[in-house]
């Protein structure tokens, strides 16, 4: 074998033969769920990691509920800088911190978690964040004072949704739920209106957003039942569910001329803060990272 075919970089870390290597001082990440295979986010920070030649890893973390907290405390003495945390740990990661951020706190969520150099725990939520950045960068014509907001749903995502849009200073949330004490929960957290599930076509009268923020239309489930007809034409259509990409909501809501923006930009946009605490880097949301994240969308089957 010639010299060249064999040569090594001496740490490997960002060798030009070998595009994405990292060395013995790579700085460490992971997502920890259970399941974890079905994640993007390695497949998401692994594609800024190699754009921005950084040496460091996120990896898949597989941890069972049971054993979630012990393992937590141990990663800053593994070395490692952080964790995005996702289904079924990011309510038990409110307890298993040691700090927890106020917006994680009103979201009853931790999704993404910092290790300080003294080995504390920053717990923190990214997930109103990279809704309003989403919708920010799908919808530029829209704007929080022009109305209302109608919000399908009041789960964890839901909540966030909503926090998102009372900061961002929409002037009436109207949410709509099965379960409507759920929907009252949220409500008074961020000072919003609630509407019976059987409601929720009515609700559409005058609004300038609609958000889903349930799990109807994603695949698997059932499919989401909602008349577009009192919606006016102006009004931006957001569905955070993003798999499939196009929802029957979206698909009839660009049919009928509402600008639309799908979720996966949400999932995109909710990495960055977590990136740029771990790597020192604030990375860009672009078209290739998207067609890249959704190629293992689709890959995943
Ligand atoms: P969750 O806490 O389990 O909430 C599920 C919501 O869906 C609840 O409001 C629930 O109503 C409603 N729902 C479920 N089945 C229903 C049915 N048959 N009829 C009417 N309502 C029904 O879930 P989550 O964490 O909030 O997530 C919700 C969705 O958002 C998921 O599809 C998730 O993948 C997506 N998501 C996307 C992103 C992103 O980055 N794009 C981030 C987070 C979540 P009840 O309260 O009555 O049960």
């Amino acid at each position: 074998m010639s010299a060249r075919g064999t040569r090594q970089s001496p740490s490997g870390a960002n060798d030009p033969d070998l595009p994405g290597a990292i060395s013995g001082g790579a700085k460490l990440v992971g997502v920890i769920g259970w399941p974890v295979a079905h994640s993007l986010s390695p497949r998401l920070h692994g594609y800024w990691l190699r754009h921005h030649k950084i040496d460091g890893a996120y990896v898949p973390l597989a941890v069972r509920p049971e054993d979630f907290a012990s393992v937590l405390k141990t990663l800053p003495r593994m070395g490692f800088a952080g964790v995005n945390v996702t289904l079924p740990h990011k309510e038990s990661a409110l307890a298993a911190v040691d700090t927890v951020d106020a917006t994680a706190r009103e979201i009853g969520a931790v999704n993404m978690i910092v290790a300080t150099a003294e080995g504390r725990l920053d717990g923190r939520n990214t997930d109103a964040f990279g809704f309003i950045e989403n919708l920010k960068h799908g919808a530029p014509e829209w704007e929080a004072s022009v109305g209302p907001a109608v919000v399908l749903g009041a789960g964890g995502a839901a909540r966030a949704v909503c926090r998102a849009l009372a900061d961002a200073g929409v002037p009436e949330i109207r949410i709509a739920n099965r379960t409507i004490a759920r929907a009252r929960g949220i409500a008074e957290a961020v000072g919003a209106n609630t509407v019976p599930w059987d409601e929720r076509s009515a609700a559409l009268d005058g609004a300038a957003l609609l958000v889903n923020a349930t799990n109807l239309g994603m695949e698997g489930k059932p499919s989401l039942e909602l008349d577009l007809t009192s919606l006016p034409a102006g009004a931006v259509v957001n569905d955070i569910v993003y798999n499939p990409i196009e929802t029957g909501m979206l698909k009839a809501a660009a049919a009928r001329g509402n600008v639309v923006v799908d979720g996966l930009g949400m999932l995109l946009h909710q990495a960055r803060p977590g990136f740029a605490a771990w790597f020192g880097t604030d990375p860009a949301v672009t078209e290739g990272l998207r067609a890249y994240v959704l190629r293992g969308l689709a890959g995943r089957g």
